[in-house]
């Protein structure tokens, strides 16, 4: 099961209690805005960044390793993972 479209895990996310979120997968208006990740892999009905050809592109990688909203690419590597997992 994917949680977002970027590859956060939203379990361990705080928000998800605190703002009551449903996560990115299950809702069309961010709370804290309008998100282009999640905007292109819907654009490119994907389910996330890990099925795009252009994975990970410059904007998938700028969000993983910002430096106060990113954690150093494990959201990339998550996104790698759920293709595995589909895979088998
Ligand atoms: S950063 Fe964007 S794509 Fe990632 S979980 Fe948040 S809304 Fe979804
Ligand atoms: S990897 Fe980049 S181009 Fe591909 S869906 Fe994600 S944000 Fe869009």
């Amino acid at each position: 099961m994917i949680e977002s479209r970027c590859g956060i895990l939203c379990e361990e996310c705080g928000y998800r209690e605190e703002m009551n979120c449903k996560g990115c997968v299950n809702i069309t208006d961010p709370f804290w805005g309008p998100c282009p990740v999640k905007a292109c892999v819907q654009e490119k009905a994907l389910e996330h960044c890990g099925m795009c050809s252009a994975f990970a592109c410059a904007l998938a990688k700028q969000f993983a390793y910002d430096e106060k909203q990113g954690d150093e690419g494990k959201r990339l590597r998550q996104c790698r993972k759920w293709c595995e997992e589909v895979k088998g």
